[in-house]
């Protein structure tokens, strides 16, 4: 069975000067994708982290002129911006622009990415017509080998730029732990408690980061066995602050925090009782919901509000107000400091990380489906009606389902929506999203 999203995806950072282009090109590149939760309130999309697609290679995509600096200076803006692509990224473009030439801004960049050893390659944007081309000679003096001409605004050379790019890309990076390791880590604000949950859970009184040999990347993760599990809780050192200026603006954080989502089986939206719940952690969850991760919402510092037998609940039903794309996560109350009700997440972990992996037997899932139509009439439009032949499971983590129709343009969002709650209600996929894809028969 085919297993969706686990492969670790090369990471693409563009950098340069403001207005040479990045966010025209990252648009490009990203594309018209649908974001399954684009219609859920609340979910806000991200506009400097995306995926891209080029032959058959996906990556991500980080548009490091997203990355709001705050009062620091141009210059130290654009050198940080630099420095945040060779921390995070696999192959950087550098994009200059054609109208403009080389200016002292794209000389700086260049000293800053040339220290680095991670592949660059140089794009001289706004080169909008064959004309223009003799214009990027001067830009070989930048020192990265030849320059590809483009232009973000008529979509030209991007072919030729992505060729280079992908041809950089590491060999496919294998699964870095074991199939049957859980992979989890945890997300939320500054605060929440993150560190000291994984200190509780670790039984340590700090966060020990151990050298794990072989892997490629910076030891980050700490993996531990607990009752004969092994787990992994990713990017623990991305819980550090490190001291670089740029780790303490909430749009790196968010970035780090989307790139240990996208490692991860698991991931526990942390939020931290006292403070409720703000829309960065929407925003997270919302990422966590659309890469496919099982999710856990853990309400931290439970031990500092006063509490009476209805709190827990009212708190839960905000919760699911402002989640309502999460309807399937579990909810866990603890205390990471007190310890208190620490020893209930393990076994949600366990509980969620199986049912991501769930796969069900087709003639039952059929039952259920053929139960469903039968219960609710498939919709019609303009006198036709959808028709429903079969149903079977196509992959894991998460659990995604193809429905063989007459026309797939006939299933409605919520006659899909109306089908996911039957197989939830047949089977307990409890922790996990599901998929449903809609596809012919031929
Ligand atoms: P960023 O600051 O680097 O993200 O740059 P933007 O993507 O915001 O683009 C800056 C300006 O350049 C905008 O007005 C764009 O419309 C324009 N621009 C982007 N790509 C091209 C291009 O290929 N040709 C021309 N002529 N203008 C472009
Ligand atoms: P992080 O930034 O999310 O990793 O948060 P930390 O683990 O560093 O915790 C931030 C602060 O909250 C520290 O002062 C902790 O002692 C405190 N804290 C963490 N967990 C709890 C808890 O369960 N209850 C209370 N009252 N305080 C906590």
């Amino acid at each position: 069975m085919e297993r969706v999203n686990q492969m670790v995806k090369p990471v693409v950072a563009i950098v340069g000067r403001p207005n040479v282009g990045k966010s025209t090109i990252f648009n490009r590149i990203v594309g018209e994708r649908i974001s399954i939760v684009e219609d859920v309130p609340g979910v806000t999309r991200d506009r400097i982290y995306s995926t891209g697609e080029w032959l058959n290679n996906e990556f991500n995509i980080i548009d490091t002129g997203g990355i709001d600096l705050g009062d620091e200076p141009f210059l130290e803006q654009i050198r940080q911006q630099a420095e945040i692509a060779i921390d995070e990224a696999d192959v950087i473009v550098f994009l200059t622009s054609g109208r403009e030439g080389v200016t002292t801004a794209d000389e700086e960049v260049a000293k800053i990415l040339y220290r680095s050893k991670k592949p660059v390659v140089l794009a001289v944007n706004k080169v909008d017509n064959p004309e223009m081309k003799s214009q990027i000679y001067d830009f070989y003096a930048l020192g990265f080998g030849e320059p590809f001409p483009i232009s973000g605004a008529h979509g030209i050379g991007l072919g030729d730029m992505l060729d280079a790019v992908v041809g950089h890309f590491p060999d496919a990076e294998s699964e870095e732990y074991d199939e049957d390791v859980i992979k989890f880590s945890l997300i939320g604000r500054p605060n929440v408690g993150k560190s000291s949950l994984v200190n509780a859970l670790l039984g340590e009184d700090r966060v020990i980061v151990s050298d794990i040999a072989g892997t490629t990347r910076d030891a980050i993760d700490s993996p531990y066995e607990y009752e004969d599990q092994e787990y992994v809780i990713i990017d623990t050192a991305g819980m550090r602050k490190k001291g670089k200026v740029y780790e303490t603006t909430e749009k790196y954080s968010v970035l780090r925090a989307l790139r240990a989502i996208e490692r991860s089986d698991v991931v526990l939206v942390v939020l931290n009782a006292e403070e409720g719940i703000r829309e960065q952690d929407k925003h997270i969850a919302g990422y966590a919901h659309e890469a496919g991760r099982a999710v856990i919402i853990v309400v931290n510092k439970w031990d500092a509000i006063e509490k009476d037998e209805k709190t827990m609940k009212e708190f839960e039903e905000k919760i699911r107000s402002h989640f309502l794309f999460l309807s399937y996560a579990p909810v866990v109350f603890l205390s990471a400091k007190t310890k208190k009700r620490v020893h209930t997440l393990l076994p949600v972990i366990n509980q969620v990380s199986e049912n991501h992996s769930m796969r069900v037997q087709s003639s039952v899932l059929n039952d259920v489906i053929m139960d469903a139509v039968a219960m609710n009439p498939t919709p019609t439009d303009k006198g036709k009606r959808l028709r429903i032949y079969y149903a079977t499971q196509v992959a894991v983590k998460p659990p995604t389902f193809v429905v063989f129709v007459n026309e797939p343009e006939l299933m409605h969002f919520s006659y899909e929506r109306f089908l996911e709650n039957r197989i939830r209600e047949a089977f307990d996929f409890e922790g996990t999203p599901i998929r449903i894809l809609s596809r012919a028969r031929k």
